[in-house]
């Protein structure tokens, strides 16, 4: 139910961290990889290949849109098809609402928002083709609850979460699933500066159920998941992968 083979998936921001993790999840499963990010991502398509996958690494920025179709284009020559996409870039950015950036308010909503759009459009195009695939959002905990300090973040994720529903109902007849994972806190190099703090930790204590932040690996279930014939009656969800913590907000 699981299984994965001889499927191909891209995935965005898949140079590091949750991307990354990912990836790699996906070729155990048995998936093909396309890892794309705006970073050089070889030591992600290296570790695929040593699981006896194929995979290639593609340069993009999700924001621009000829970047997109350039990278589905690149994609479809090498393998054909694209069964799974999962949307992972984003970036974050703290700032007071009062005083946030225009320009940066911009750039968190064109890469978390636009970009999984961008994606999602051109994919999807080749998806309602083949008549199946499997849409993967990232969101985050922030798009269901805000957090303080981040409103463009808060905005933006939860955008991605009324695309998912979007793009479920209006390609569900083209049996295409699509779905939103929102993570709580996750150790990556997004938040390894709250990770340095101990008030952040010790609020995580407090607050998380599970007492800690998640590992990266323990993303890649819901991803299986939700790629898999497991979830295909399974679409426009949210699921949230946080070790508890909104559960009790
Ligand atoms: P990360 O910063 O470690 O990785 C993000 C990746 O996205 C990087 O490889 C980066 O180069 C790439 N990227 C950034 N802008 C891009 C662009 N314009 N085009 C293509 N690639 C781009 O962060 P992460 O923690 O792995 O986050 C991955 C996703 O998970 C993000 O969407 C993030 O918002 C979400 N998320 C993370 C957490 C967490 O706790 N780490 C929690 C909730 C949601």
């Amino acid at each position: 139910m699981f299984d994965l083979s001889g499927k191909v998936a891209v995935v965005t921001g898949a140079s590091r961290g949750l991307g990354k993790a990912i990836s790699i999840g996906l070729a155990e499963a048995g998936a093909d990889v396309i890892v794309t990010d705006v970073l050089n991502a070889n030591e992600t398509v290296e570790e695929i290949r040593k699981l006896g996958r194929k995979s290639i690494g593609l340069k993009m920025d999700v924001s621009k849109k000829e970047d997109v179709s350039s990278m589905v284009n690149q994609a479809l020559k090498k393998f054909d098809r694209i069964d799974i996409l999962v949307n992972n870039a984003g970036i974050y950015r703290a700032a007071p609402a009062e005083t946030a950036k225009e320009e940066d308010w911009d750039k968190i909503l064109a890469i978390n928002l636009k970009g999984q759009f961008l994606c999602s459009q051109e994919v999807g195009k080749q998806m309602i083709k083949q008549k199946s695939g499997k849409i993967i959002n990232i969101a985050s905990v922030a798009g269901k609850s805000a957090f303080a300090q981040s409103v463009a973040y808060n905005a933006s994720k939860a955008g991605v979460i009324l695309l998912t529903k979007t793009l479920a109902v209006e390609w569900g007849k083209h049996n295409i699933n699509v779905n939103a994972i929102c993570p709580g806190v996750f150790s990556t190099q997004m938040t390894e500066d709250f990770l340095k703090s101990e008030d952040f930790l010790r609020m995580i204590k407090a607050r998380v159920p599970m007492e800690r932040c998640g590992e990266p690996r323990e993303l890649v279930g819901a991803a299986v998941y939700l790629a898999s014939k497991a979830s295909d009656y399974v679409t426009g969800h949210a699921l949230v992968v946080d070790g508890g913590w909104i559960a009790g907000l």
